[in-house]
């Protein structure tokens, strides 16, 4: 079969750029290995900057995101058992809304069925083709049958393990991983602040997320070889009072749904292009969740490949070429933020002198002490939060 774009990957990445597509009139399939069952059920990522939130809107892709997503004005910042708001529309006059990875995807896939998108699930052995050649090809799986589909171009959206990018010769990539995981769990209670709070605690991170105003969102830093089976759901609890714990104020408690741990990693390829493929977000980049950067970052890129395959389309190829720069140049940006963030707000336990931990810990209070004190710092921290421009 033919088709004008072959999508690898039904993440966030790949469902958004075929909206893009099919809304200027390009043709595409989106080949996902895993079910449907299992896309709609992965729980990541839940917030989305402003211009993540406009190019929804302008696709009018927004309606669940209008109805169930919480716009929120700023941040906390926590240490040393105080906690300082940082108001982002006062800062740089942005906001970010809270809306789950989950529901995103599900709102892209009822669109899909709507308009009668071509996505293949349990799509397995994809393999890109004919690259470096004007008549690229994906071959794969699909229904106990070997499938060949004909394209003008490849889009790799399959994640940090897919396929693609690996099939780029000579690719290179700069990465790091960090000492800590986060232990991440969903509870059905309504959350205990209005906005995000992000709190270094001598015992390690702290993070009060949420979902909607029933379900809520805590995060806590654990050591990247911990397993979950260590972790009750009593003894999360305890660890989230004493690290969240601030006079005056209560951290309501309920049922545990889910609970997982992530390990940190920052990784970054040396290109998103190789001939006539394109990798989009985590194919190309992952970040540490601290700056909650990750689904932003895919959502920018789909943004930036979007519009330059429609140029390619009507004959402009410059966009297309200039796409892997502009993409990576965004995304070093992101990964220093989101570095940042990460090393603020994380005890290192890792550092075996006692007098070198306190040091760094000692410092990190020094760096959110200055953060929360400057208008200078906090209007930077805002806008990289609230997302740079694409
Ligand atoms: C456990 C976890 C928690 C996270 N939490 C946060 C968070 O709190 N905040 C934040 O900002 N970010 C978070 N992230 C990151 C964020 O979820 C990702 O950045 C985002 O999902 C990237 O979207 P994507 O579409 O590029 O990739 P993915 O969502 O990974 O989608 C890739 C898709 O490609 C499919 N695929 C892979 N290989 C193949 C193949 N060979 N053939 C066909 N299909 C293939 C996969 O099954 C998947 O459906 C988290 C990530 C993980 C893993």
């Amino acid at each position: 079969m033919r088709t004008q774009v072959a999508i690898i990957g039904a993440g966030p990445a790949g469902l958004l750029l075929g909206h893009i597509l099919h809304r200027a009139g390009i043709s595409f399939t989106i080949l996902e290995q895993k079910s449907r069952e299992y896309v709609l059920g992965r729980i990541r990522a839940g917030v989305l900057e402003q211009g993540s939130v406009d190019i929804l809107r302008e696709l009018g892709l927004d309606a669940d995101l209008a109805e169930r997503g919480l716009t929120h004005h700023g941040i906390h910042l926590q240490y040393e058992g105080q906690r300082h708001h940082l108001d982002f529309v006062d800062l740089v006059g942005r906001t970010v809304s809270i809306y789950g990875q989950q529901a995103l995807v599900a709102h892209l896939l009822r669109e899909h069925d709507r308009i009668g998108s071509d996505v293949r699930f349990e799509a397995t052995d994809a393999v890109p083709h004919g690259l470096e050649t004007g008549t690229p090809s994906v071959a794969a799986v699909h229904e106990g049958r070997e499938v060949r589909i004909d394209c003008d171009f490849v889009v790799g959206a399959d994640g940090y393990h897919g396929v693609c990018r690996p099939a780029i010769p000579g690719i290179r990539a700069w990465e790091r991983s960090y000492p800590y995981a986060w232990l991440g769990i969903l509870a059905d209670v309504p959350p205990s602040t209005d906005d995000l709070i992000y709190a270094l605690h001598p015992d390690g991170f702290a993070m009060h997320s949420m979902r909607s105003l029933e379900v809520s969102r805590l995060y806590l830093q654990v050591d990247p070889g911990e397993s979950i089976d260590d972790w009750s759901d009593a003894r999360i609890w305890e660890a989230l009072q004493a690290r969240l714990g601030v006079p005056g104020w209560m951290l309501q408690q309920g049922t545990i749904t889910e609970k997982s741990i992530t390990p940190m990693r920052s990784f970054v390829a040396s290109t998103l292009e190789h001939g006539r493929l394109f990798l989009v977000g985590d194919a190309g980049h992952i970040v540490p969740p601290t700056g909650a950067k990750g689904l932003n970052s895919a959502i920018a890129d789909v943004a930036l490949l979007g519009r330059a395959l429609v140029a390619q389309t009507r004959g402009d190829e410059r966009p297309l070429r200039a796409y892997s720069g502009s993409a990576l140049a965004r995304q070093w940006k992101v990964q220093q933020f989101s570095q940042w963030m990460t090393e603020m707000l994380h005890v290192h336990r890792d550092v075996a002198d006692a007098s070198a931990r306190e040091f760094r810990y000692r410092s990190q209070v020094g760096q959110l002490e200055y953060t929360v004190g400057s208008r200078h710092a906090q209007a930077a921290l805002a806008e990289q939060y609230a997302g740079l421009p694409f």
